[in-house]
């Protein structure tokens, strides 16, 4: 029986140690990926990381990633070392291994922030660069809003007034989607997908093909929080419906799997999300992604924390006590505090791994 809470860990310099250990207990073979571009807040060099398990030419791999969006590494971290002290990597199926990616975003994780070291979306970075990036009209509309002058009574009036008058208009759920969906000309801005791969996106690339290359069905869990119920997972399948591997994620996830473009998740339908990366570094392998999306508090409160993390760094003082109360807002909203939410977030991930490893057993 594992101890669940004890899984999770309070900072990115905490949870780097204690996913190589439970990982090497477990047998894994570890890989590691320095980011140059900076260091932690503590002044750790930071480190995406890898485990594998199983044979080296197995046909079926399960891949874990944590922290596409650094602060939600929390939860997602806190659930790969559970699987691993629980035992998950004995579990598998023989002809079946598994590969962990801790850490993708470091630099986000390490530093409460959603974004990367280039103030980028890792998961609105998987677009083609060399192509006209997707407009977003309500962005540049909202973008002076998003990002005031100063954070204070007055200015987060106005942006409220801003807000309720585009919600009239185009509705929460249009909000949310203007804010959130990605764009692409504001660089000093929140969701922005950036003007070329990142870091994390030419690394996870880079692993896809060093350790699935010879994998034929990969099942992709990337972990993610901040939208939802509090507690609940969303297995969001953020493919077109109608692709081949829509209709796998819903064999093996059934009902419980939602669609963006279907209309029946929590999330805003995105651009350039990090996991077409397999398909697209696998050709010869199905693939079949999902997020698993946990809820903590209300969508506002959430892109609340985000705009002010935003401003914080673009504009504001990391060490103020502003900054403080900022920096411990955003790790709350993307990974509240207690046994609880930590329990739901196992709970759930122990059974979306199960359902993804029968559905690569089944084919
Ligand atoms: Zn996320």
């Amino acid at each position: 029986m594992v101890m669940v809470p004890a899984c999770f860990s309070e900072s990115y310099a905490e949870a780097r140690p204690k996913f190589c250990e439970a990982a090497a207990a477990a047998g894994g073979v570890l890989g590691s990926w320095f980011n140059p571009n900076g260091r932690g807040p503590g002044g750790e060099r930071l480190f995406l990381d890898t485990a594998r398990f199983g044979p080296m030419d197995a046909e079926k791999m399960l891949v874990l990633i944590a922290g596409t969006h650094g602060v939600e590494g929390h939860c997602g971290s806190g659930a790969e070392i559970a699987w691993l002290r629980d035992g998950g990597p004995a579990k598998l199926p023989a002809d079946t291994g598994a590969l962990l990616i801790h850490a993708l975003n470091p630099h986000g994780f390490a530093w409460t922030r959603r974004v990367t070291e280039d103030n980028v979306d890792l998961n609105r970075n998987f677009v083609d660069h060399d192509k006209a990036y997707p407009a977003n009209d309500g962005y540049r509309a909202l973008a002076d809003a998003i990002l005031p002058a100063a954070w204070d009574e007055a200015s987060r009036t106005e942006t409220e007034r801003v807000f309720q008058a585009f919600t009239q208009k185009h509705g929460a759920f249009g909000l949310q989607g203007a804010i959130s969906g990605g764009q692409y000309s504001h660089p000093d801005g929140i969701f922005f997908g950036g003007r070329k791969p990142t870091w994390s996106n030419r690394t996870v690339r880079a692993i896809a093909r060093q350790d699935l290359s010879r994998a034929r069905h990969v099942a992709v869990i990337d972990f993610h929080t901040g939208l939802g119920p509090f507690g609940h997972g969303e297995l969001i399948c953020a493919v077109p419906p109608g692709a081949r591997s829509f209709d796998r994620a819903r064999a093996w996830y059934g009902d419980e799997m939602t669609s963006p473009e279907g209309g029946t998740s929590t999330s805003a339908i995105v651009v350039g999300i990090m996991t077409d990366a397999f398909s697209q570094e696998l050709p010869d392998a199905e693939v079949t992604p999902i997020a698993i999306e946990y809820g903590t508090y209300s969508v506002p409160e959430v892109l609340n924390a985000v705009r002010a993390d935003n401003w914080l760094h673009q504009r504001g003082d990391l060490g103020s006590a502003l900054g403080r109360a900022l920096k411990a807002d955003m790790k709350e909203r993307f990974f509240p505090a207690g046994d609880k939410w930590r329990e739901m977030v196992w709970a759930r991930a122990e059974q979306t791994i199960g359902w993804a490893v029968k559905g690569l057993a089944a084919g």
